[in-house]
């Protein structure tokens, strides 16, 4: 059996190799300074890597951290460019998906956390149980998760969200460009959108390990280890990006034109702590706007142009307003858990000047919260001044 080793792989991006190794540890999904498990094997190989690559002068560029452009910092601005842009490039990560009742993985009490409690002693790190190697070694855990996936607490298998019918929504519109989605829920395709590109695989269907062929995932028990119906004895693996794979074909294909065509990011409810979304910000040109939805702030030290924090169907729903989207969406079979007059509701936020705007959910220390808000505007009063409606926004009819 491979003997494993805990080591800690520093970076030093001022040294030749350095900023290869950041990005090698990257491409792995761990953080330069994160304390890993890996084969003895896999640590000698990265560290004879690293030192080859040391001895050159580094050959890649490095990327910059991106600043915000101080003219597009508004919630008007933005509209004004949804209602102009015909190449909005989203990114997706689980906070789009965590209202449909799928767990995110790294919050707290997420999926890596229920891992944790359910294997602790096998897996002290819960992405162990996305590693290749390991997926060779024991199948069944992995299994067992995919299932709580596939088929949450509750049986009802989980449909899009608001956040993704507003993705459908722009794609339907022909605004946007592509979503580069992480999540591996298949939600975007359930809500109709094409142009999505599954960022770390899709569960919606699986590749036999042993003759490749794919087939759509089916629901089974969580302690059935699905097998190739031709009896090949391989195992029906679902086609998500396990560590030390690589990324998919249609990200590659796509996303050097896309990072050049794009004329607006919206990134909605990732932590931007995985590859390759991690490093995708830095790569659009700093003309084009990207703004952050999400519950906290992230990416650091990148800097976003307008920064939405809260909960991200609350907040599509606010744009749905100002963008005078009617909600003519008649859903067929997705029950809508929302009352039905959100189209209507104004949601309440606090503006943050110059561009961060907090929505319910924020999540934020509310002392926090207060010493902020006191310090991003002139005097207390000025607190509420763009809660609620803006009424310089065109409303139409309501
Ligand atoms: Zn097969």
């Amino acid at each position: 059996m491979a003997s494993i080793v805990r080591c800690r792989l520093e970076s030093e991006p001022d040294v030749p190799g350095g900023q290869i190794l950041a990005e090698l540890l990257e491409s792995i999904g761990r953080l330069p300074g994160e304390e890993l498990r890996i084969r003895k094997m896999t640590c000698d190989a990265i560290v004879s890597a690293y030192l080859t690559q040391s001895a050159q002068p580094p050959s890649r560029h490095v990327a910059t951290e991106r600043k915000r452009i101080k003219k597009f910092s508004t919630m008007e601005a933005l509209i004004d460019r949804i209602q102009s842009s015909k190449k909005i490039l989203a990114i997706v990560g689980a906070g789009a998906s965590t209202s449909a009742g799928l767990p995110d993985f790294r919050s707290q009490g997420g999926l890596y956390d229920q891992i944790k409690a359910d294997y602790g002693e096998q897996f002290d790190d819960p992405r162990l149980l996305f590693d290749a190697a390991q997926f060779k070694l024991d199948p069944g855990p992995f299994f067992r998760v995919a299932h709580r996936l596939l088929q949450p607490p509750g049986n009802k298998p989980p449909g899009p969200t608001p956040c993704h019918r507003f993705l459908a929504r722009m794609e339907e519109m022909d605004k946007l460009l592509r979503c580069y989605t992480q999540n591996v829920d298949g939600l975007e395709v359930k809500a109709g959108m094409t142009r999505v590109v599954h960022c770390h695989g899709t569960l919606s269907t699986s590749t036999c390990t042993s003759c490749s062929s794919t087939f759509p995932t089916q629901v089974q028990g969580p302690d059935t280890i699905p097998k190739c119906p031709t009896n090949d004895g391989g195992i029906l693996k679902p086609d998500i990006v396990f560590f030390g794979q690589d990324l998919p074909m249609d990200y590659k294909k796509n996303v050097e034109r896309d990072v050049r065509d794009a004329d607006l990011v919206m990134i909605f409810g990732s932590s931007l702590k995985v590859y390759p979304v991690a490093s995708l910000v830095t790569r659009f040109p700093p003309r084009v706007p990207i703004v952050l939805i999400n519950r906290e702030v992230v990416g650091r030290p990148n800097e976003f142009d307008i920064e939405m924090l809260g909960d991200c169907d609350t907040i599509v729903q606010e744009l749905e307003r100002l963008l005078d989207w009617d909600d003519d969406d008649d859903d067929e079979e997705e029950v809508d858990q929302r009352p039905k007059t959100r189209a209507i509701e104004a949601i309440q936020y606090d503006y943050l000047p110059p561009n961060r705007y907090l929505f319910p959910n924020v999540s934020i220390d509310p002392e926090e919260r207060r010493r902020r808000l006191a310090e991003g505007s002139p005097g207390p009063e000025s607190n509420k001044r763009s809660r609620g409606t803006h009424s310089e926004t065109p409303s139409n009819g309501d």
